[in-house]
């Protein structure tokens, strides 16, 4: 399976800077994006298209939402359906991102909710899961982790999981803080996910992707993207510019 290099612009740019910055990477990694590598952009909803339509049918990109509400249509204000995503070209969403549990105080059993939804209307889901610094330091850091990958993963029956669902391990304390996990945090982290993975998905859990999130940068992606069961890197801070996301997906 190809390692997945992620960009998540969360509420960044308007539709012209999205264009733009789509643009500008789709050059700077012409003929050059490894064929064992494929690209991801999550930008905000209103840049979907734009980005769609900069990126039109090159081969090793894809789009995706940050969010969507698991329910195919109805009274519920604000709120986008996973169809109304598929229209616009949408092939991925993440799901339980921190700042979605922590700001919008999003539960496992929402998280779970959007997970097995967005899969059964045929989205792919990156399913972000992370410890808070505190739960680290308690030591339940093992415990947070079961929990959110068997409440989100235990419902979900596709027959080819292992490419339409990747689990990005995203410790909190390391989103957005410049503190990026150490090497062997990282490892230890995702040994104990796939072990998980196995035991919850037999004959999935082997093949599914785990990224890593958390300040990821171009000045450390080569040695993230190499340590064992890192199979990609979901990136905020450093995907917004095309000159640093470029450096990443090819770094
Ligand atoms: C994220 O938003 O998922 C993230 C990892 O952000 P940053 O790279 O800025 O830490």
């Amino acid at each position: 399976m190809k390692k997945c290099i992620a960009a998540n612009w969360k509420m960044f740019k308007t539709r012209l800077d999205a264009r733009e910055t789509a643009t500008a990477l789709a050059a700077l990694t012409a003929d050059k994006l490894p064929a064992d590598r494929e690209v991801l952009i999550f930008p905000p909803f209103t840049a979907i298209s734009a980005v769609r339509e900069a990126l039109g049918s090159r081969t090793g990109f894809g789009v995706g939402a940050q969010n969507f509400y698991p329910a195919e249509e109805g009274a519920y204000t604000g709120e986008i359906a996973p169809d109304m995503l598929i229209d616009l070209g949408c092939s991925w969403s993440l799901a339980g991102h921190s700042e979605r549990r922590h700001v919008f105080k999003e539960g496992d059993d929402l998280v779970a909710a959007k997970t097995v939804f967005g899969l059964n209307k045929g989205l792919n889901i990156i399913l972000c899961i992370g410890e808070t610094l505190e739960q680290r330091k308690n030591g339940h850091l093992e415990t947070v982790l079961r929990e959110q990958l068997r409440t989100a993963l235990l419902e979900c029956s596709q027959k080819d999981l292992a490419s339409r669902l990747a689990v990005a391990y995203e410790p909190v304390w390391a989103i957005g803080t410049g503190e990026v996990a150490r090497n062997q945090d990282i490892t230890e982290a995702h040994a104990f996910i796939r072990s998980q993975l196995l035991d919850i998905k037999p004959g999935h859990g082997e093949a599914m992707r785990i990224l890593y999130g958390g300040s990821v940068k171009p000045k450390n992606i080569a040695d993230i993207i190499s340590l064992d069961n890192v199979d990609g890197v979901l990136v905020g801070g450093a995907s917004l510019s095309a000159e640093s996301f470029s450096q990443i997906v090819l770094g």
